[in-house]
């Protein structure tokens, strides 16, 4: 080894010893007649002490030119620190330089590596490794290793293998575009990269390897969106001869464990809503239940009152903002024109602002009755000094604009705390979603997803109605994970590739060996797989998933430091047989 000990463990119980040290040169103070280094590796950083009196004339006029980020190996003695720092595990010794070499120098950094740096998002990318030595980065990979360590020993620990499927396979639709790989030797022909394991865990099944997990890369080409990876991490599922139920408590268990091995923490049974439930009372299908503010409906109550606004309205839904009653007008307006920007879209907001002596006054006391008020305020459970907010129109686009407005009070007021923690299993999701444009239906899970048992029936004259067999963890409003129980049978996953618009030919072209497969004797299974990336960034109280992946790409779906993608040169292409269209 270069080193006898590293750079974070040494204190005054060494005080005395000789040791050599390897590390990377953090901050240079010279003063002349003395210098200190702070030497930092993965584990922390020594002050290392050159003087005029006690150390080699040659030698400090040699560390006179070290630079930050230079690497270094110094030899000496552990002796105690005037003043110390308590900040740090070695803040109580330093280590008097006798020798030092250096191993490597450096340029001068494109930005400090200090927890707080100067330098912007898209420079770090391109210096990633410079990036990975700031402590809050390094962190945040530890971390990651942690949490994938806890996962491997709960799964093990409950008899899951873990089995590696291939990258290079044919599409597996996960609701995405797949990226493609031209094959050379199989000349026009390409393979796909996973969107995810399905299949091939489901093949582990057939095979009998009755419970499997894999921390594994998936691939999905779709378009950019803020904190979208293209590649991503999924723990990926599946165990035989299971029921819904089952997988909802093992996984449950593992989230238990985390939760409690990570965070300390402990929390009670994972509440359940069905998908239906969830849209009726929070707008979406992965509410955040850290806070309260639940939907309820006010269209039969609010209507009939003379206020046209409402009267040609489909839904007419509201929330109660706990204190909010408080707000001013200011603020109200500033809400206002928050949900009539483009991105919500919403018409407008009523208010009722519930007052701590029991009266009420709102945008539209021209139409409602102090009583109609009170009305309302039951309904939404609004007590004194909360502010009840309201919209109406068409159904769905009500629900998913009250729910943005929710999400931002929650924001505004504090309520959506990282270091709270609130998963929710979402079930009974619709099995097929009809699709406007395409008329047809889209498989709401993916196309293997299972009928629920008893309405199998109705899949050949009301598909629209089948529930699926699927199940969604959410956790702080965030879809964390998702899975079903399977067909596994070959006449109902014709059925099912039948509603989904695909031809006989075209369904045995791509599926044939899953259904050839299901013939040999596929026993019942299921399974789940959460996505690590975006569990880990919640479990570390941060919301960016770029934050905990090593070498993430920007939105753009670039990779700044190796600035891919990339053009290939003519010859790979002609080898390929590709050929590019002339750029117009
Ligand atoms: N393959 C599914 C997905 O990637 C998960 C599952 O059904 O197990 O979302």
């Amino acid at each position: 080894m270069l080193r006898t000990n590293n750079c974070g463990e040494l204190n005054l119980s060494d005080v005395g010893n000789r040791v050599t040290l390897a590390g990377w040169v953090q901050k240079i103070r010279n003063q002349g007649f003395v210098i200190w280094i702070d030497l930092r590796d993965r584990y922390g950083i020594t002050q290392i002490i050159f003087d005029e009196e006690r150390t080699d004339k040659k030698m400090l006029e040699k560390a006179q030119n070290l630079g930050r980020e230079f690497v270094i190996q110094v030899q000496g003695t552990v002796i105690e620190r005037v003043s110390k720092n308590p900040k740090i595990n070695t803040g109580s010794i330093e280590i008097l330089a006798e020798d030092f070499q250096i191993l490597n120098a450096s340029k001068t950094p494109p930005f400090t590596i200090e927890n707080e740096t100067d330098g912007g998002e898209e420079l770090r990318m391109q210096y990633r490794y410079l990036d990975i030595r700031r402590n809050p980065v390094r962190e945040n990979l530890i971390f990651r290793s942690k949490v994938s360590l806890a996962i491997r020993n709960y799964l093990s620990a409950h008899n899951f293998i873990d089995v590696e499927t291939p990258y290079l396979i044919k599409s597996t639709p996960e609701g995405a575009r797949d990226f493609v790989v031209p094959s050379r030797i199989n000349s026009g022909e390409f393979y796909a990269l996973p969107q995810s394991p399905q299949t091939f865990k489901q093949l582990l099944m057939v095979g009998g390897l009755d419970q499997y997990f894999q921390i594994v890369k998936c691939f999905r080409d779709e378009d950019l969106r803020a904190d979208r990876q293209p590649e991503f991490t999924q723990i990926d599922c599946e165990m035989t001869f299971v029921e819904q139920e089952d997988i909802l408590n093992r996984f449950e268990g593992l989230l238990k464990h985390l939760l409690q091995e990570i965070k300390g923490i402990t929390i009670d049974e994972i509440p359940r809503i069905t998908y239906s439930e969830a849209i009726k009372k929070y707008g979406n299908d992965k509410p955040d239940i850290r806070f309260g503010m639940e939907f309820c409906e006010l269209t039969e109550r609010a209507k009939g009152k003379g206020f046209q606004v409402f009267d040609q309205k489909e839904l007419i839904v509201g929330i109660a903002v706990p204190g909010a009653a408080s707000f001013t007008r200011k603020q109200i307006d500033a809400l206002i024109d928050w949900v009539k920007r483009p991105q919500i879209g919403a018409s407008g907001l009523i208010w009722v602002k519930c007052n701590e002596d029991g009266s009420y006054k709102s945008s539209v006391d021209k139409f409602y009755s102090q009583s109609d008020l009170e009305d309302w305020a039951t309904a939404t459970q609004a007590s004194a000094g909360d502010l009840i907010l309201i919209m109406a129109g068409e159904t769905n686009d009500t629900r998913s604009q009250l729910s943005a407005l929710r999400m931002e009070l929650a924001e505004q007021l504090g309520l959506r705390d990282p270091e709270v923690f609130a998963p929710l299993w979402v079930i009974d999701f619709p099995l097929l979603e009809w699709d406007e444009e395409n008329n047809c239906f889209h498989a709401m899970h993916h196309p293997f997803t299972a009928p629920k048992p008893e309405q199998i029936e109705l899949l050949a004259t009301k598909p629209e109605a089948v529930n699926a067999n699927a199940y969604d963890l959410v956790l702080n409003g965030n879809e964390i994970g998702g899975g079903s129980i399977r067909i596994h049978d070959k006449k109902t996953q014709e059925i099912m590739f039948d509603l989904l618009g695909f031809t006989k030919e075209e369904a045995q072209a791509q599926f044939g060996f899953l259904m050839e497969a299901f013939q040999y004797g596929a026993p019942p299974h299921g399974g789940i797989a959460l996505g690590l990336d975006r569990l880990v960034a919640l479990l570390g109280g941060q919301e960016t998933i770029r934050d905990f992946i090593a070498f993430p790409k920007n939105n753009s779906g670039r990779d700044l430091m190796i600035n891919a993608p990339a053009t290939i040169d003519p010859d790979q292409l002609d080898e390929l047989n590709l050929k590019l269209k002339p750029k117009k």
